[in-house]
């Protein structure tokens, strides 16, 4: 079997555990790549991007140049998000043929805001493995430096470009109880980490992580609130490529959100003040609150509403 490294021993019998697996023929192999440091890859991807007849690339002249960078050299197919179906048949029919094939992105792992899964949905589809191996990620890179006030996270990605619809989108999200993970690129990033503030509130926590893995990696933890101010603060500041991690609706924020959907529900059929009365029984929340909501949910005109001036008990 192809080796790639001509290196020390411990490193050989490693790559030898690499080569001990079984790697099907006929199997699309999902590899991740770097995000920066060209050395972050590992010695089995390596291993695969050596084994295999050809390599599906997002961008088939990066992917060879980087490559080159490990002596490797393979045939390759462009799989990109304009072509990924038709693509994907020309992949599957070589992987019928017995060959075996990976798949790889631009920057770290395939699938992640990258193209790669609609290639996995229809390799899968025709009944053939999808084989992954696990890798660099922007987004696992920075939650990994993020800390213990991210438990949970939702990946979220690139928000939209458009102004307007990025602030309906995080309005979406503004209750959310997990942590949230953006991706962005520099020219936005200080009117982004703006709409977070304007959407969320300046009180959260959010990490700022820039050019992870490169030479001018920077972890900055701030408010909401100080990270426009910080990014504006040096130009340098705002280069690169970013990952924003935003920590999730305070509880009592979620508590209200949840309040204010049963109020809802309950204000279709009833006043306000038996709405607030089955509100408090139901969640335990102070009867006066729950009124209070009820009023500003701005239900009071209704025609179920007898008791618009009453106060609840
Ligand atoms: N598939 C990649 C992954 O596994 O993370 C992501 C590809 S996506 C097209 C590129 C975005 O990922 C960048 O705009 C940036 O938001 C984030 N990213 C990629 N590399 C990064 C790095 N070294 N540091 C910070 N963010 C990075």
């Amino acid at each position: 079997m192809t080796s790639f490294l001509s290196t020390p021993a411990p490193m050989l019998q490693l790559s030898e555990l690499a080569d001990g697996q079984n790697y099907p023929t006929g199997a699309l192999y999902v590899v991740a790549t770097p995000i920066g440091n060209v050395a972050d890859i590992t010695l089995r991807a390596l291993h695969v991007l050596a084994l295999v007849d050809r390599i599906a690339a997002e961008d088939t002249r990066n992917t060879s140049q980087l490559l080159a960078r490990y002596g490797i050299s393979k045939p390759s197919i462009a799989v990109h998000e304009h072509n990924e179906k038709s693509a994907a048949e020309r992949v599957i029919g070589h992987l019928q043929n017995g060959e075996r094939i990976a798949c790889v992105s631009d920057a770290g792992t395939p699938g992640i805001s990258d193209p790669g899964a609609r290639l996995v949905d229809a390799v899968r589809d025709a009944g053939l493995p999808v084989i992954p191996l696990p890798g660099a990620c922007a987004l696992t890179t920075a939650l990994s430096a993020a800390g213990a006030w991210v438990s949970g996270f939702s990946f979220i990605g690139f928000l939209p470009t458009k102004a307007k619809q990025r602030a309906t989108h995080l309005r979406t999200l503004a209750n959310h109880p997990m942590a949230l993970v953006f991706y962005e690129a520099p020219h936005r990033i200080v009117e982004t980490t703006r709409a977070l503030a304007d959407a969320f509130g300046g009180e959260r926590q959010m990490l700022i992580a820039r050019e992870l893995t490169k030479l001018h990696e920077s972890l900055h933890r701030c408010t909401l609130a100080e990270g426009p101010t910080w990014l504006e603060a040096d130009a340098n500041r705002q280069r690169g490529e970013f990952v924003l991690v935003v920590e999730g609706a305070p509880e009592a924020q979620q508590a209200d959100d949840a309040h204010d959907a049963l109020l809802a529900t309950l204000l279709e059929e009833l006043s306000v003040k038996s709405a607030a009365r089955i509100a408090a029984t139901l969640t335990g929340a102070s009867r006066n609150v729950l009124y209070e909501r009820a009023l500003k949910l701005g239900k009071r005109d209704e025609k179920h509403d007898d008791d618009s001036e009453a106060q609840a008990e």
